[in-house]
């Protein structure tokens, strides 16, 4: 397969799809890569360690003709998609829900692999790109807060006194929480984390962690997960109780990291303003949701809001890209893993898409949108 690595031209995205490291294993299998002059530097890759491991650099005019394979990180831009070879195979972050271009997915019979859908099976986990990125976006959302955060995070016992310990409210517990919560406790904060799913609590504790609970039925506790793992809307009721609890626990609050998701929906709204304006002056909010919502009333992409009262809030939707050497590394050797599937033993381009992961990652093939 000839494989094709764009330089990335979406606002702040500063990662990339192949690393040299991958590169390697692309040609080891068989595979020629090209890559667009300049495409790993803001993951801190030069030029001359992609032509070093195998790969031919093309200026963007011609990085496409007769590609194969198209490795993104963010799905293509009107103009990509019109340099894209007609019946190419893009690899991406598609954010196929919102995509804006589908149709010229079709029109130009393109095979689109989104891989913010691959199944959290067991199979998938070396393809799994939403737990590396969010692994990489909870350690980055507490350097952030800290950051911005007026005080010292550890006790500190002190000849002019002592220092009390941040203490840090995580909602959501996921992929993105958890390392929050690592990181946090590294840095010598006191954690509590809450989250619908009661499965959470094992795994908060296992942290260090104070898990805090909503009071809530039995009936409650298993609707508040789907069969694949995800969590599910709650009822007005729950709702209710959890905010009376999150809101106490936010005044108590120094920091609050806030990574509550539910696939395919808007964000939960979990911080109300009233909650934030109640909040201790010098206190900071990181809304890692802000994309599909936010979890914080007063969150705004990519946007750092000081309230009237001190309370910094800050909605953070792509940290990954801010740590984006190591975040690259990750996606990418992710990519390799799910590019294998790709290829028949003889290395040619031929996708079953009867397989499992790629019925569930393909939106277009041959001219058909599948449904999203
Ligand atoms: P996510 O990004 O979709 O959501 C983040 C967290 O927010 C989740 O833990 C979710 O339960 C929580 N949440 C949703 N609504 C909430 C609310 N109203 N209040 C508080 N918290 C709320 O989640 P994720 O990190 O992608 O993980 C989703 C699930 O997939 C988890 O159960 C995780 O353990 C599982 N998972 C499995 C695998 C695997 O088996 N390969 C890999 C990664 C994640």
């Amino acid at each position: 397969m000839l494989i094709a690595i764009a330089a990335e031209t979406h606002p702040g995205e500063h990662r990339v799809a192949a690393t040299p490291e991958t590169v390697k294993k692309y040609l080891a299998q068989g595979h020629t890569v090209r890559v667009e002059p300049g495409a790993g530097l803001a993951a801190a890759i030069a030029d001359a360690q992609y032509v070093a491991a195998g790969a031919t650099l093309v200026p963007a005019e011609s990085l496409y003709a007769g590609a194969d394979v198209v490795l993104r990180v963010r799905a293509p831009s009107e103009a990509a998609l019109a340099a894209i070879p007609d019946g190419a195979t893009v690899v991406a972050l598609f954010e196929a829900h919102r995509y804006p271009h589908r149709r010229w997915l079709a029109d130009k019979r393109l095979t689109a692999f989104a891989l913010e859908r691959i199944p959290r099976t067991t199979r998938a986990q070396a393809m799994d790109v939403l737990s590396s990125q969010a692994n990489v976006a909870g350690y980055r959302a507490v350097l952030k807060a800290v950051q911005h955060y007026p005080r010292f995070m550890p006790m500190l016992m002190t000849a002019a006194g002592t220092v009390k310990p941040a203490r840090v409210l995580i909602l959501g517990a996921g992929v993105a929480g958890l390392q929050a919560i690592a990181t946090a406790r590294r840095l010598g904060a006191m954690v509590e984390a809450f989250d619908v799913r009661p499965a959470a609590r094992e795994q908060v504790e296992s942290l260090g962690a104070r898990f805090v609970e909503v009071p809530s039925s039995e009936a409650e506790q298993l609707s508040s997960q789907s069969a694949a793992g995800y969590a599910r809307a709650m009822s007005d009721d729950y709702q209710a109780r959890q905010a009376t609890l999150i809101a106490a626990r936010a005044c108590e609050a120094d920091i609050v990291i806030a990574t509550a998701q539910i696939p395919g929906q808007p964000a939960p709204l979990l911080l109300t303003e009233a909650m934030v304006t109640a909040m201790k002056p010098g206190s900071v909010i990181v809304d890692l949701a802000v994309d599909s919502g936010g979890n914080c009333a007063l969150a705004s992409p990519d946007g750092c809001h000081v309230t009237a009262g001190g309370v910094t809030v800050l909605g953070c939707g792509n940290l990954a890209a801010e740590l984006a050497a190591d975040a690259s590394a990750l996606y990418a050797r992710n990519v390799l893993a799910f590019t294998a599937l790709l290829a028949d033993q003889a290395g040619h381009l031929a996708p079953d898409l009867a397989d499992d992961i790629l019925a569930a990652t393909c939106i277009a093939h041959r001219g058909e949108l599948m449904p999203i």
